[in-house]
């Protein structure tokens, strides 16, 4: 009989084979586009992802999700891709570029969950076409344009579900649930 013990073991060991993973953000005009690539990073972070590899670098982004990490916690960084091909070329695991034109997400979301690693490549106003054949899966979250945020948000979600919540190692900051307000628990010995 399935108890509630062995149903949450089963969660845990669900929630460790999720695939890890990597974001790479191409196309990024720096002293336009700082906003939207930080949210992206931002929407990276917090949905999972490891790290977000930027092309063309950009330290303002850098700054901004160092300056978010020192105070919710966690080990997510950005790191300036100069050469995104070989970003591309040195990931051990399966490149997914996230565009229109691809084949539907909901198809190949079962192969993706099963995959140990995955690079999601986002593009910016134009991709470079090489893109389309370097990467393993061309996916597309619907088949209208929309935004590379949305895009990511939706595909991390669907691949490996939402993050546990709880707070991230070395936060200084941790939210409270509320109904109504605004509730955050500020760890002892944080800097005020
Ligand atoms: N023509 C582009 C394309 O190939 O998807 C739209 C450019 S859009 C301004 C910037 C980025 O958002 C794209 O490079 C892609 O990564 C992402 N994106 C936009 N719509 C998408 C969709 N429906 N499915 C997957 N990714 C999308």
């Amino acid at each position: 009989m399935a108890t509630a013990s062995s149903g949450s073991a089963r969660k845990a060991k669900r929630r460790a084979a999720r695939p890890r993973v990597s974001v790479l953000r191409i196309g990024h005009r720096p002293g336009r586009d700082p906003r939207l690539t930080t949210h992206l990073a931002l929407a990276a972070r917090a949905l999972g992802a490891e790290r977000m590899y930027l092309h063309p670098p950009d330290p303002s982004v850098e700054e901004s999700l160092r300056r978010v990490a020192s105070k919710w916690g966690g080990r997510f960084e950005v790191v300036p891709a100069a050469n995104w091909r070989a970003v591309v070329r040195e990931h051990a695991g399966g490149v997914v570029h996230l565009t229109m034109y691809g084949l539907e997400l909901a198809r190949l979301v079962p192969r993706l969950r099963r995959a140990s690693s995955l690079l999601f490549v986002v593009g910016g106003a134009k991709v470079p076409s090489d893109l389309y054949r370097i990467a393993d899966y061309n996916v597309a979250v619907g088949d209208q344009p929309h935004s590379e945020v949305a895009a990511l948000a939706v595909a991390l979600e669907r691949v490996r579900g939402l993050p546990v919540r709880g707070g991230r190692a070395g936060a200084q900051l941790q939210i409270v649930p509320s109904a109504r307000g605004k509730k955050v628990r500020v760890r002892p010995g944080s800097p005020p």
